[in-house]
């Protein structure tokens, strides 16, 4: 039994769950966050990174999604500018394809018109010529034009969702990382808690709610189930694939959207990370969530595809460093073609379960502000509370401070390369001066990890200590980014398996544990040859 109430619980640590958990600390409730994995452990960390109107959405007439998607991608740039950037698109217009030049541009012209507030440059439309000059490695067979227009990129997500947590943490939420929500509890009809296990027990504990937000993702069916059978599940998955090369020849300067030649759906080439992003993919998928990877034929299909439209990139498996799989919460949709399945969101409240037990289906990265409003509007709304104005949208997120004076500050102490200042500066923001502080105090390390001078061996400690990491997984691919590296930060194992092991104070069997637990990570994204 336990004493733990709150006005309400979020189960699911993603990018939803965690901006619920914002708004709802922010305006006063009293609420709980459990996640399963690590937070940004399922599909948040597997999209194409973009914070995009959609121009794909336009071909569905899902207008009111696009000007939505559009007004976050603007609010997301203002409140979280560190890891949120511009990013330029360009699309190659090629003979014969299905989308002609006409129809680009239409859809260009809306998409500028529906992002009339914007703080971003409208589309341009250089024709052959000044298309191959632009990108030089483009195939010019039928090429007629290059449509540009301008969305942004999230390169780290894991970090947006993680300061959305902190935040959520800093208004007085509790958090709880690697507790997987295993029960709901009710009292007649209505939902009045969950069953959650801690990390090292087997033992369910009891944490009671007013209202449970269900912010499962793809899982939304499963923690559903834990309530008893269900009439019907509300998520129909589709996988979603990317590989990740290493800049070719031809490279792109931008990000490039082309049709695919062999089904015609639209798929990115997205400069990202100092490597380039491939994909995506989209097939419906009943498999196991937990271990859903890229499968060969869609690591095929993306690698020919790319080839086809930059020939001298030459890829082959051999090229790919990782590839990496997502499952969409989409709603279950059994008949017609999976991009035609709206990425609208729908915020149900189960009452054939229990009443106060809403799920989050589907949404978009790029939505996840504005989904988080409505739903703790419609929580506080039937909860009785009296309205309090959601902030999420003028409240910059912790590290979306002014960067000028902590980038001096890093400077000054000459401790990271000017390669190592930016990227501690695109991964912290401003709380890269939390991490100062405690190096200057003696509470963090003072040394850098290998001889790049570009990690501080500071994050390391600071991910177990002020970012909730449990495991030198969450360290490596979730805190420091480096498992996105081409070597999946491999280079850096043994360092940060010292500083971890010395901070946490572990044996010679959790050092052998963790080390083997993440090597058999970074090796389940490895592509057989
Ligand atoms: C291939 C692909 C490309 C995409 N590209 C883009 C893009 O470019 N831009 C964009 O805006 N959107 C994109 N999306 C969509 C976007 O990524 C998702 O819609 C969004 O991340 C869903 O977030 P979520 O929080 O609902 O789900 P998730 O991120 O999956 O979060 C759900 C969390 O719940 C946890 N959980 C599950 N069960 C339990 C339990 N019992 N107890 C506790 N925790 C539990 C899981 O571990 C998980 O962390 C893409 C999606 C895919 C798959």
């Amino acid at each position: 039994m336990t004493d733990e109430y709150y006005d309400l619980i979020v189960v699911g640590g993603g990018v939803n769950g965690a901006g619920i958990a914002r708004d709802a600390a922010m305006r006063g409730l009293s609420v709980a966050l459990f996640e399963k994995g690590d937070f940004c452990s399922g599909t948040s960390a597997w999209s194409s990174r973009l914070i995009h109107g959609g121009l794909r959405y336009l071909e569905y007439f899902e207008i009111p999604l696009v000007y939505e998607s559009l007004n976050e991608r603007r609010t997301l740039q203002r409140i979280a500018g560190h890891l949120v950037r511009p990013i330029r698109i360009a699309i190659p217009v090629y003979a014969g394809a299905r989308r002609g030049k006409a129809l680009i541009r239409l859809g260009l012209v809306a998409y500028d018109l529906l992002s009339f507030r914007k703080s971003l440059p409208n589309h341009d439309m250089p024709g052959r010529d000044a298309a191959l000059d632009a990108e030089p490695g483009l195939n010019p067979e039928g090429l007629k034009a290059l449509a540009r227009y301008y969305d942004a990129q999230v390169t780290y997500a894991e970090r947006l969702v993680l300061e959305n947590v902190l935040d959520a943490e800093r208004h007085g939420a509790r958090v709880f990382n690697h507790s997987p929500v295993v029960g709901l509890l009710k009292d007649g009809s209505t939902v009045d808690g969950v069953l959650y296990r801690t990390p090292g027990s087997e033992t369910p504990l009891e944490a009671r709610g007013r209202a449970v937000v269900n912010a499962g993702g793809p899982w939304v069916d499963a923690v559903l189930a834990a309530a008893g059978p269900q009439p019907k599940e509300l998520i129909g998955g589709t996988k979603g694939s990317h590989i990740v090369v290493g800049r070719f020849d031809g490279c792109p300067t931008d990000a490039i959207y082309v049709e695919a030649r062999s089904d015609g759906r639209p798929f990115f080439i997205i400069p990202w990370n100092g490597l380039v992003l491939i994909g995506t993919t989209d097939l419906r998928y009943d498999g196991d969530l937990d271990t859903a990877r890229a499968g060969d034929e869609e690591v095929d299909y993306l690698l020919a595809e790319c080839n086809r439209v930059f020939p001298r990139a030459g890829l082959d498996r051999s090229s790919v460093h990782y590839a990496y799989a997502g499952v969409r919460p989409l709603p279950k949709r059994d008949e017609g073609p999976e991009s035609a399945i709206t990425r609208k969101h729908i915020i149900v409240e189960n009452t054939t379960t229990a009443e106060r037990l809403y799920s989050i289906i589907g949404g978009k990265l790029t939505t996840y502000r504005n989904l988080a409003e409505q739903v703790v509007d419609r929580v506080r709304q039937d909860l009785r509370l009296p309205a309090a104005a959601c902030r999420t949208a003028v409240e910059a997120l912790p590290g979306g401070h002014d960067t000028a004076s902590i980038k001096g500050q890093l400077e000054e102490a000459g401790l990271l390369s000017a390669q190592g200042v930016k990227r501690v500066l695109e991964i912290y923001g401003s709380r890269a001066g939390e991490l100062l502080e405690g190096i200057e105090s003696g509470e963090l390390p003072q040394g850098t990890l290998g001889d790049g001078r570009r990690v501080l061996e500071a994050e390391v400690v600071f991910a177990f200590a002020a970012e909730h990491a449990g495991s030198l997984i969450d360290v490596v691919h979730r805190r420091l980014m480096l498992g996105f590296d081409a070597d999946q930060g491999r280079r850096h194992y043994p360092a940060i398996l010292r500083l971890a092991a010395e901070h946490g104070a572990w044996d010679e069997q959790r050092r052998q544990d963790e080390l083997a637990a993440l090597t058999r990570y970074a090796d389940s994204f490895l592509v057989a040859g």
